[in-house]
């Protein structure tokens, strides 16, 4: 494998993966899998392979995102035991819990479940070859969380922001566990910055400033600001991710952006 950017201190342990990043939040809603979804996107465009697992386990949308459905997921022996085979969507393979026919009836999943199916996820996976391995974390701080970076030390965590003031102390919550678990790398996207205005002028429709304060406080990088783009939602809607239907929105760029600094 080839294509590399940043170098990682932590040694992803999947075999065959180079680059283990997970996307978080701390709250549900601002955009964290639709930032999974267009980075792996723009990833796959600049030349790397790439694999995203969605282990949002409450809310798995990445399947719908890439247009992927209820499509069914194989299970081949190989001499390891049976693996989950990845389904592949617009060059990127896809794993998601809401792939599995149980992901209809989310409450069953507690407790011991919930670390079965995870540890599941992150083990028994054909990914192959990949350069980058995107994990969608479930919002907040539980135990989904916590198992998911047990299981598989990952190189690092991008936090997925909105700017008000009120979601910074979710971020500031997740930003110590992650460090509290030991992960070494802790970066923030600021998602739905701010609106285009027919001028061409930034509107900041949920106030600004809050990427920035994270910054400050809490020594993270901001990786970039996402405006909002209605495309966006419909290109979330309709399974094609904003970067491959209008690869020139800024939005678009602002992901390429951030792919190239991964
Ligand atoms: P989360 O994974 O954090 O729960 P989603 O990625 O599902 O959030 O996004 C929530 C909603 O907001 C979706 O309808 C999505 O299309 C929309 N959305 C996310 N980011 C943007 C953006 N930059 N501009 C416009 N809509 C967005």
């Amino acid at each position: 494998l080839t294509w590399s950017k940043k170098t990682y201190i932590q040694l992803c342990t999947i075999p065959g993966v180079r680059t283990t990043l997970a996307v978080s939040s701390g709250k549900g809603g601002v955009g964290k899998s639709t930032t999974a979804v267009n980075l792996a996107a723009a990833l796959q465009l600049a030349g790397a392979k790439v694999g995203l697992l969605d282990a949002d386990v409450y809310g798995p949308n990445v399947p719908q995102m890439l247009g992927l459905g209820k499509s069914e997921v194989k299970v081949i022996d190989t001499p390891k035991g049976q693996r989950f085979v990845p389904l592949e969507a617009h060059g990127i393979k896809v794993m998601s819990v809401g792939l599995l026919a149980e992901a209809d009836h989310p409450l069953a999943w507690r407790g011991p479940v919930l670390h079965k199916i995870i540890t599941q996820f992150i083990h028994e996976v054909e990914w192959g070859e990949l350069d980058y391995l995107l994990i969608d974390l479930p919002p907040g701080t539980g135990d989904a969380q916590i198992t998911i970076v047990q299981e598989s030390p990952i190189c690092g965590v991008i936090l997925v922001t909105t700017p008000q003031n009120v979601a910074i102390s979710d971020v500031r919550r997740s930003v110590y566990m992650f460090r509290q678990v030991g992960v070494p790398v802790i970066e923030i996207i600021e998602n739905m910055s701010y609106f285009i205005g027919n001028g061409g002028e930034k509107i900041s429709i949920f106030g600004s400033g809050g990427g920035q304060k994270l910054v400050e406080e809490l020594k993270a990088p901001l990786l970039g600001q996402i405006p909002i783009d209605p495309l966006i939602c419909n290109g979330g809607d309709v399974g094609e991710p904003l970067m491959l239907v209008d690869p020139n929105s800024k939005a678009s760029q602002v992901f390429v952006q951030i792919a190239g600094a991964l």
